[in-house]
Parts: C-alpha cells; sequence; structure tokens
C-alpha cells in the first residue's frame, strides 16, 4: 500500500475516533443526567430499558474505538496490513471493507 493512501487512512480512522468519542460522551452525558423518574412504574422500567440500551451501546462505541485506535497505532508503527497471528498480508479488499481489521480472512 502506497504511503499516501495509508496517510489518508490515518486520517480517516483518526476521524472515525473522535466521530466514537464524541458519541460516547454524549451518551455519557445522557446517563448521568438525573433520570425522571416518577412513581409510575411503567415509566421507571422504560426509563431503566434506555440506560441498559445505552450501555450496551457504549460497549459497542467502545470496543469499536479500541479497534480504530489500534489500527492507527498500527499505521504509526508500520505494521497496518499484516495478519497479527500469520503476518501475512490482510489484503486490500478485506481492508477496503473493514479497516480496522487485525487478521487476515484465514485467521478473522
Ligand atoms: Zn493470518
Amino acid at each position: 500500500m502506497a504511503t499516501t493512501d495509508l496517510s489518508n487512512l490515518r486520517d480517516v480512522l483518526q476521524a472515525e475516533a473522535e466521530d466514537l468519542h464524541r458519541q460516547l460522551a454524549e451518551l455519557e452525558t445522557d446517563g448521568s443526567a438525573a433520570p425522571d423518574f416518577d412513581e409510575n412504574f411503567a415509566d421507571s422500567a422504560q426509563v431503566a430499558a434506555e440506560v441498559g440500551e445505552n450501555q450496551a451501546l457504549a460497549a459497542t462505541l467502545r470496543d469499536q474505538l479500541v479497534e480504530v485506535e489500534a489500527a492507527v497505532a498500527r499505521i504509526d508503527q508500520g505494521t497496518y496490513g499484516a495478519c497479527e497471528a500469520c503476518g501475512g498480508p490482510i489484503g486490500a479488499d478485506r481492508l477496503d471493507a473493514m479497516p480496522s481489521a487485525r487478521f487476515c480472512i484465514a485467521h478473522a
């Protein structure tokens, strides 16, 4: 992969990481806001369900953020595009589809 492509990709991944940070910050802001509980059990259950959904979403976003930041780190280290299991090339098609891929198709 050409250096300029990697540089562009790094920008894209960096922007994605910032977007994930922003989404996580918004979720945490929502979660820390005093929930509007009242005496109605159904409403309280609804609030609890929404908090649960936010936590699940936050966990997903954090996983994505870890993957994206790891990909940026691999670009910086010059190991981007190499499978972490066998060291072989991950393949341009696979990286196009999933830029933060850590493993070749055989080790996915
Ligand atoms: Zn591999």
